[in-house]
């Protein structure tokens, strides 16, 4: 299908290739359509299939877990969730052995930097030399045309996609134009994940002038893959200045918050004292921050993602999963920057997991005893789904399984070699799998992958344009590429 960015190839071939890889199993003996290729016009309205006989994992309270069930999708919704269930005449996809939940959800990355790749796997935020600060944002991000961005954000969200991250909250901090706001848009859009765009302010003067525009094209609705969200630091000056522009047209906020490193530790506790911080924050690292700023955080209901493996080995500090529980706040989890650390979900979900309970498994054997409670692997699980939508604010249609929500799904193979036999589907999912077993993917009831893999992009065009926008920022920073350096 033509969409005008070129890495889509047509649904004809999409399927033959499809076909090609899995061969077509046909329904002999039933008079429903089976299928093993991805149900055509998926997500069009009045189009219906049926996840067949996986273990659901709805991550909702009402509607509970299944060892076995169906889950029947009708356009971009899902309509019944249930042991069994009379689909009609709906495609039948069948998921045995396999776990249906929802798509996970990475609150914080910054897709622009897909070129860049592992450059500072051995890199610090801002010590050293080459860090983050001087390398990624000095260095290279100016260097960036709106084409590298297109590339980059589209090149991220497929990879994210193929790892079953249907939503991402995008910081690129790449919007050195308009030109380049525009590219962000395009790449994202035609990927076809779920995108909250928090616009990063070049100046001060280009929020005024660029919100009215992208509200009024790219984000004129809310009802679609892309909404608007707001990245800018905390101080009270900024706030006051910028964030009163937004919240009346009910665009939420993000923010780092890396208390020592880059800001003061009561940063959230003054813009609370102010009567700044609202429900509508989303704040970000929140390492080495004061009791004071956790207190303000809770009380005016606002929210905490966590960068386990980026805050780790980047010195922000420790990543404050116990802190921000013992303050009755769930964190959600991203991925952050790939210069530095992968960014698919399971690589999220263990290194919360196994950070939170060594730290306080190490209370124990010193002989503590009012411990907090163990992370569990559903706990992380609904971090990684439930959390992350409320997170970015789209938990009023994402982040869980249950009729009258959008078909944001994943499906995991639980047969395979690394997983096999499924015993413990929570415990599978978070400290067994790995990306190479999620076989299919669906945003607003459309397949972005099936049966292992993607669905309309031209996956060897693709690789081939990012190593040639790299080689181009290389040569834009002076620098020369050596895969060992
Ligand atoms: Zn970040």
């Amino acid at each position: 299908m033509a969409n005008g960015d070129g890495y889509e190839i047509t649904r004809r071939s999409a399927l033959a290739a499809t076909l090609a890889l899995t061969g077509c199993a046909t329904s002999a003996g039933s008079t429903r359509p089976r299928t093993d290729i991805a149900p055509l016009d998926a997500g069009a309205p009045g189009r219906r299939y049926v996840l067949r006989g996986g273990a659901v994992m709805s991550m909702d309270a009402g509607v509970g877990d299944f060892a076995r069930a169906d889950v029947l999708v009708e356009g971009e919704r899902i309509v019944a969730v249930g042991a069994d269930l009379d689909a009609g005449d709906a495609v039948v996809v069948d998921c045995t052995g396999c776990v249906v939940m929802p798509g996970f959800v990475d609150t914080h990355h910054h897709s622009f930097e897909t070129p860049l790749r592992a450059i500072l796997a051995d890199g610090l935020l801002r010590d050293g030399e080459p860090n983050y600060v001087g390398e990624i944002i000095q260095r290279f991000s100016p260097l960036y045309t709106p084409d590298d961005v297109r590339l980059a954000v589209f090149a991220s969200a497929v990879s994210q996609l193929d790892a079953g991250v249907t939503t991402v909250v995008d910081i690129s901090q790449i919007h050195n134009s308009p030109e380049h706001t525009d590219a962000c848009v395009a790449g994202f859009a035609a990927a076809g994940q779920r995108v909250v765009m928090a616009y990063n302010p070049p100046t001060p003067d280009a929020l005024l002038a660029e919100l009215g525009r992208l509200r009024a094209g790219a984000f004129a609705s809310r009802d679609q893959l892309l909404t608007l969200a707001l990245h800018t630091g905390i101080g009270v000056e900024d706030a006051r200045a910028r964030w009163t522009q937004v919240r009346d047209l009910g665009v939420p906020i993000v923010s780092h918050v890396v208390g020592g490193a880059f800001g003061p530790s009561d940063g959230v506790a003054t813009l609370a004292r102010a009567g700044l911080a609202g429900p509508d924050n989303a704040y970000i690292h929140c390492t080495n921050i004061s009791e004071d700023s956790w207190r303000a955080i809770a009380d005016t209901g606002g929210h905490v993602s966590i960068a386990c493996p980026i805050e780790m080995t980047m010195r922000h500090g420790m990543p404050p999963i116990q802190a921000a529980l013992d303050h009755g706040l769930e964190p959600s989890l991203s991925s952050d920057v790939e210069c530095t650390m992968a960014a698919d979900p399971f690589t999220q979900m263990r290194a919360a997991f196994t950070l939170q309970r060594a730290l306080v498994n190490e209370r124990a054997l010193a002989g503590e005893e009012s411990l907090p409670a163990l992370l569990t692997c559903r706990d992380v699980v609904r971090f990684a789904t439930l959390q992350g939508a409320r997170d970015a604010h789209l938990d009023d249609r994402i982040g869980a399984i249950a009729p009258g929500k959008t078909a944001d799904l994943v499906v995991l193979r639980a047969d395979a070699l690394n997983v096999a036999p499924l015993n413990n589907v929570p415990g599978a999912v978070v400290t067994l799998m790995d990306r190479s077993n999620v076989d299919s993917v669906i945003v607003a009831g459309r397949f972005k992958k099936f049966r292992g893999g993607l669905l309309d992009v031209d996956l060897g065009r693709l690789l081939a344009d990012l190593e040639r926008s790299r080689d181009a920022l290389f040569a834009r920073a002076g620098k020369t590429h050596d895969v060992f350096a």
